[in-house]
């Protein structure tokens, strides 16, 4: 299982050739790989194609697990995100992603047209772009806590979605496919998926960035590259050379 962003995909320009040929890899071994990621379901579909990608994933930060046609909610669907934050409207000043167009979400988040639409196509979480002080975000914060939801700081935005991490849909797969599991991911969302998991991997950022206690093994390269170099360990450590496997990424 792992994350996208700064672990599979390079943090800065996206790219993913490292981790290539250790995908072609489980892929001979029937391991399969799912991605657990906070972006959009919509996203996601937009780029499996490029890594092969058919297996089940968990979007929106632990929301939502798509296996085929099921659809297991972990969070909060985006309709009752909304009609709380509509009645705070007048306490705080913000402007979330259902009130304004693309144009202006890619104002605010660099994306193009393209892949700003694809980040609006969300179904368990709003991002709002926060326009009062400091002081009344976090009072803010501590509200939606009580309203039974979270928020989390990520880039230029402010996330609001359902109580619930990346660690959640882990059962599902070891219910399913009786599977052990090996997860990676380089950010504190991904810390519950990694300490869930029979071996939580720490992927290595630019930023040298460090989180995770004794327990989870840590990548020494950043990025894509940390991931094969980890991931290829792992692999000729449990003599993966191809046939029927019996662990999950
Ligand atoms: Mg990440």
């Amino acid at each position: 299982m792992s994350d996208l962003d700064g672990t599979l995909l390079d943090h800065d320009d996206y790219s993913f050739e490292p981790v290539l040929p250790v995908l072609d890899r489980l892929d001979e071994a029937e391991i399969p790989v799912v991605v657990n990621t906070s972006k959009t379901r919509a996203e996601w579909l937009a780029l499996r194609g490029e890594f092969g990608n058919e297996e089940a994933f968990v979007v929106e930060n632990g929301s939502a697990l798509y296996d085929g046609q099921e659809e297991v909610v972990y969070g909060v669907r985006r309709e009752e995100i909304l009609e709380v934050l509509k009645g705070l409207k007048g306490k705080y000043r913000f402007r979330g992603y259902s009130e304004v167009g693309v144009g202006e979400i890619v104002e605010w988040t660099g994306l193009t047209r393209a892949e700003a639409e694809r980040s609006a196509d969300r179904h368990f979480s709003e991002p709002l772009k926060w326009m009062d002080s400091e002081e009344k975000e976090k009072e803010f914060c501590e509200l939606m806590e009580e309203r039974g939801l979270m928020t989390l700081r990520g880039g230029r935005c402010l996330h609001v979605q359902g109580k619930t991490d990346k660690g959640r849909a882990l059962d599902y797969f070891r219910k399913k496919d009786k599977v052990a599991i090996v997860a990676l991911g380089d950010r504190p969302n991904d810390l519950a998926m990694l300490e869930s998991a029979d071996i939580g991997v720490v992927i290595a950022s630019k930023d040298g960035f460090e989180m995770g206690g004794e327990d989870l093994l840590k990548s020494e390269a950043i990025g894509p590259l940390g991931w094969a170099e980890v991931m290829t360990k792992i692999l000729d450590q449990l003599g993966v050379h191809g046939g029927a496997g019996s662990s999950e990424v």
